[in-house]
């Protein structure tokens, strides 16, 4: 499911494409990320994970790709409405852990982070289904995936591919509350 909607992506949003091909390859290459880095990675990847004391940016995707699962405190990677056909949560939010992918309800429009209430930002034109939740009071923000508005969406895919939105959100002064796998 994952790696399938990390083709349609990759076919959607053309600014997507390089995160989708490393996304699939690091999926085709499970427990060898120097495999899939030298297979589809950015170009200073490649020499970098090589390196016995990568650079920080670098040690973090390490550890977020080769996790092995185990005791952590859960952080929110992004938020999720689930789809109308589901009608004990049809609109529900609930959050996602960047770690285990667990998830847990949310109240909507409440940052994770401070409990302020956040703001939506979208460009629909590019995204009919995902937008910002930004909370000015500590300037943090989470991608947010609406499964009603794109039945096909798998979260944690379509938020690698919110590029423009957290270019967006970068402009704003705002900071991922939690950075995804490809750590932005
Ligand atoms: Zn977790
Ligand atoms: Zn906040």
């Amino acid at each position: 499911m994952k790696r399938r909607r990390a083709l349609q992506l990759r076919e959607r949003y053309p600014f997507a494409a390089p995160v989708m091909t490393f996304y699939v390859a690091l999926l085709d290459s499970p427990g060898d990320v120097v495999a899939a880095v030298d297979e589809a990675g950015p170009a200073y990847l490649r020499e970098a994970v090589r390196r016995p004391d990568p650079p920080e940016p670098v040690a973090r995707f390490l550890e977020r790709a080769t996790w092995p699962g185990g005791e952590h405190e859960c952080v929110p990677l992004l938020s999720f409405r689930a789809a109308p056909d589901e009608p004990l949560v049809a609109g529900r939010r609930r959050l996602m852990c960047a770690w285990c992918k667990r998830t847990w309800a949310f109240s909507a429009s409440a940052c994770p982070v401070c409990g302020e209430k956040t703001t939506s930002y979208a460009d629909r034109d590019v995204f009919a289904h995902m937008t910002i939740e930004a909370c000015r009071p500590c300037s943090r923000y989470l991608i947010e995936v609406d499964l009603g508005r794109d039945r096909q969406a798998v979260p944690e895919v379509d938020e690698l591919a919110a590029l423009p939105l957290d270019l967006y959100a970068a402009e704003q002064g705002l900071t991922k509350i939690t950075p995804n796998l490809m750590g932005v």
